[in-house]
């Protein structure tokens, strides 16, 4: 049984917490904020709760998996819906289409949309399944110290060819849609790991999938419920919890990590530390590590988010759970974003109203709208300037697509990108720590296995990268190399 000192409680370091107390080990877990969940997490005011990270829950197998070590499951400690339709999509010209939940009526919705597209539709899907079978056995198995790792666990070089590693997002939507705007469509899910179609690997085809076979699911009360859950269940199992504690160093000798020192100067012996803080904050702030942070600095950072979070009177018409209204202009997005880094002029919207599934979540008659853009990291632009002006600019590219929201608004609050990095200690204000543009994206990742013996890295920003279940995720993977390294 080893001493196992975790940094950071984000979903990430909870899931590795409770994998690893579940083997026997002896677990403390400090994260600064006041509560746990990271960036899963939610703010409240005036009868109107949003939540301000997270709002779609995909693969939720991944977190049975998790739970299921610690003799529960999924549903038995939050109560899920599963959404349909997944996600209503539209566009400036009016034209749209529902995402359905079956894909056969996702298709004909599709064929109905842009006649003769509801086949190669399926077929993307399809296609989807293929990819995230193979992905599933290489990608997510293990840890992924180098491009030999993933060959290693391929049956047949057949399987490097159906992951289409090479090619982008974009370049394989292109071949497969002869309607410009589904490959908008299937281009968006590179923001998924906040990057871009044009430059993300055609291997994040199989997240629309993903969401079909497994679903999109909501928590009822708000995602930010399913940290609640998580630290109800680290409380049950006995890991020691210290909240509001912010850790100052990792302390290590040449070799091997020693333990943590924290803010005050208390000092905690460890012989395993698990970091769930960002890998820039680790090897810049926590443990002065030169050449690791170099190697970080690397890897290309996800895109940030600007949120509006808007107290809304009354109902809209035709409003979903999840909607995407599309820019007019894709590629002028996804270069001010990636290449000028600035925010988009004409920028798609996300919104989320969680209300329309689950009334609680505002006053009665009123709408929860937590509308976010995909922008570039924190450094790049003024926010402390800027936000105010960009704000205004969202809620007219709201009422030009045909959301006018003026006369309604009880209030809106920003999240901007410097409030994700405060908030969370994330890099750049990174939504998804490190982002899958480039070929050598994925082994640019920082790896699970840190430079001293003893010193893990789980988490967005390292394997295998962000999003709710890819973190849960790499707790498993975190977990089960802790094991073996102590057994040697
Ligand atoms: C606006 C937004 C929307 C998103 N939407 C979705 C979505 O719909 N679906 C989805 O699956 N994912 C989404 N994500 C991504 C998802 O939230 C993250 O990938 C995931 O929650 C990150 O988990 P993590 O384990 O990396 O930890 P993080 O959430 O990054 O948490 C790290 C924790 O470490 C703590 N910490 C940092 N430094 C220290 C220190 N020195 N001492 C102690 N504690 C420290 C921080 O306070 C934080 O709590 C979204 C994220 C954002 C911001």
């Amino acid at each position: 049984m080893a001493q196992v000192a975790v940094v950071g409680g984000g979903v990430g370091g909870m899931a590795a917490a409770i994998r690893l107390r579940a083997a026997g080990h002896d677990v403390a877990l400090f994260e600064r904020n006041d509560v746990l969940g990271g960036k899963l997490a939610a703010s409240s005011a005036g009868g109107f709760t949003f939540d301000t990270g997270p709002s779609l829950l995909t693969l939720p197998e991944v977190f049975d998996d998790l739970l299921a070590v610690a003799g529960t499951s999924l549903a038995a400690v939050t109560d899920l819906v599963r959404l349909d339709p997944v996600c209503r999509y539209r566009w400036p010209d009016g034209s749209g289409f529902d995402h359905r939940a079956d894909r056969h009526e996702a298709a004909a919705e599709v064929e109905r949309l842009s006649p003769g597209q509801g086949e190669p539709f399926a077929a993307w899907l399809d296609h989807g399944r293929r990819v995230w079978e193979v992905s599933r056995r290489t990608f997510f198995a293990g840890p992924l110290e180098s491009p030999l790792a993933l060959v290693r666990r391929m049956r047949s070089p057949a399987d490097l060819w159906r992951i289409d590693p090479v090619r982008s997002l974009d370049a394989r939507a292109r071949s497969v849609f002869s309607d410009p705007r589904l490959v908008q469509w299937a281009g968006r899910y590179a923001t998924y790991s906040g990057s871009s179609p044009y430059a993300a690997p055609a291997t994040l085809s199989c997240i629309p999938w993903l969401e079909q076979s497994s679903g999109a699911w909501y928590v009822r009360g708000g995602l930010a419920s399913l940290a609640g859950a998580l630290a109800g269940v680290l409380e049950r199992l006995g890991v020691e919890v210290r909240t509001g504690t912010e850790v100052e160093a990792v302390r290590a000798g040449t070799d091997d990590v020693r333990g943590l020192r924290l803010a005050g100067g208390e000092r905690v012996d460890a012989d395993v530390v698990v970091a769930n803080v960002d890998a820039t904050h680790l090897y810049a702030d926590l443990l002065a590590d030169a050449a690791a942070l170099r190697r970080v600095l690397r890897a290309p950072v996800s895109s940030s988010g600007f949120a509006l979070l808007a107290s809304v009177e009354g109902s809209t018409e035709g409003l979903a759970h999840h909607n995407v209204a599309f820019s007019d202009d894709e590629r002028g997005e996804f270069d001010a974003i990636f290449h000028h880094r600035r925010p988009a002029a004409d920028p798609t919207l996300y919104v989320c109203a969680s209300s329309v599934t689950d009334p609680a979540q505002a006053p009665e008659g009123c709408e929860n709208w937590f509308v976010l853009v995909n922008v570039p990291p924190a450094s790049a632009v003024d926010w402390d300037a800027e936000a105010e002006a960009y704000r205004d600019h969202l809620l007219d590219v709201l009422a030009r697509r045909g959301w006018d929201l003026s006369g309604r608004l009880r209030s809106v609050e920003t999240i901007s990108p410097l409030d994700i990095a405060a908030r969370y200690r994330a890099w750049q204000g990174a939504i998804y720590g490190t982002s899958s543009n480039g070929r050598r994206a994925a082994f640019l990742r920082p790896a699970n296995r840190g430079p001293r013996r003893g010193l893990y890295l789980v988490g967005g920003s390292s394997h295998p990268g962000g999003g709710l279940p890819l973190v849960a995720m790499s707790g498993a993977i975190v977990a089960a190399m802790v094991d073996a390294d102590l057994r040697r």
